[in-house]
């Protein structure tokens, strides 16, 4: 039997691996399953939260699987049906993977007979859309024209009215996937792998836009952009202690003396205190933290625009 590959993208902090986490909760427990999950910076934080033991979790850092990691992605593919023989590969790109890139891996002669490609879902956040779509359009727009399913997530943070013409915006980018618009902590995770999963035109291989390669050169810009080009990523391991207040305001550039570029995502786990470990995720506009467990050292990963590496390791880094 092939193997059934679901593709769960989305851009940086948008909630990919909380989506994965109830997917497999509510609908997935009976599957052998092996997630990929793509980190772009060098430390892997969200892997170890998995502990359900019908899921594998195979961590790939330091780069993208899209781009500068394509190689690698395909070894660790075929070495993960090879291993373990999992009925569901569930691969977690990085935030500023290109779908489409993705997809052509996965269309690959060594590949493509092995598995079916079957979900390729893409999460948006409604309130980040403007901002994402005006700075990061080409990665931004990729993952939602590619996807077959769109999911928001925070619906339950806006109106109807308002999430009705956050809908209409991404239907003019994308007006044949299947869009869930309700909160999606409201909806029984089979319900969603349903409505991702009962689309039978299989897209990777009739989609018009996939097949001819032209067409996908005329979406991107003649020499292809890497995530790596446009995006600095940092990667720290650190035993100081750290408060919210002093991450948060450092993240959101509010002391201009401590300024490190554009920070759009920062994530990690570190020690507020002797006994007291937090893990915190921020992306513009939006800072969260809740209560770790106790960690063997301090995990910090910083991924932005022009970022003042030096100025970032002195402030975070011992
Ligand atoms: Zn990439």
């Amino acid at each position: 039997m092939k193997t059934k590959v679901d593709i769960i993208s989305g851009f940086l902090g948008v909630g990919k691996t909380m989506l994965i986490k109830k997917l497999i909760k509510d609908a997935l427990g009976s599957e052998k399953i092996v997630i990929i999950e793509n980190e772009f910076g060098e430390i892997g934080i969200d892997g170890n939260s998995f502990l359900e033991n019908n899921v594998q979790v195979k961590e790939m850092t330091s780069g993208c699987i899209c781009c500068s990691f394509k190689n690698n992605f395909k070894k660790a593919l075929l070495e993960v049906i090879d291993v373990y023989n999992p009925d569901r590969i569930i691969i977690e790109p990085t935030g500023v993977a290109k779908l489409s890139d993705i997809l052509k891996i996965l269309e690959n002669e060594s590949i493509k007979d092995k598995i079916t490609v079957n979900m390729i879902l893409t999460v948006i956040n409604p309130e980040k859309h403007g901002l994402y779509l005006n700075t990061f359009g080409n990665f931004y727009k990729n993952q939602i024209i590619y996807a077959k399913t769109l999911i928001f997530s925070r619906a339950q943070n806006f109106s109807k009215e308002n999430l009705e013409r956050f809908a209409l915006s991404i239907k003019e980018l994308n007006s044949k996937a299947n869009l869930i618009t309700s909160p999606w902590n409201h909806i029984e995770g089979d319900l969603i792998l349903r409505m991702c999963e009962n689309i039978s035109e299989d897209l990777l291989f009739s989609n018009p836009r996939l097949s001819k390669s032209s067409k996908i050169n005329s979406i991107s810009t003649s020499k292809p952009i890497k995530a790596s080009d446009i995006f600095d990523s940092l990667s720290i391991k650190t035993s100081k202690f750290f408060s919210e207040k002093y991450l948060e305001e450092l993240f959101y550039g509010f002391n201009k003396e401590n300024h490190c570029g554009f920070i759009i995502r920062a994530k990690g786990i570190v020690q507020v205190s002797e006994n007291k470990w937090i893990q915190f995720d921020y992306v513009p506009g939006e800072f969260n933290i809740i209560d770790s467990t106790y960690f063997d050292t301090g995990k910090i990963v910083i991924i932005g625009e022009n970022l003042n590496k030096n100025k970032l390791s002195e402030l975070l880094a011992l």
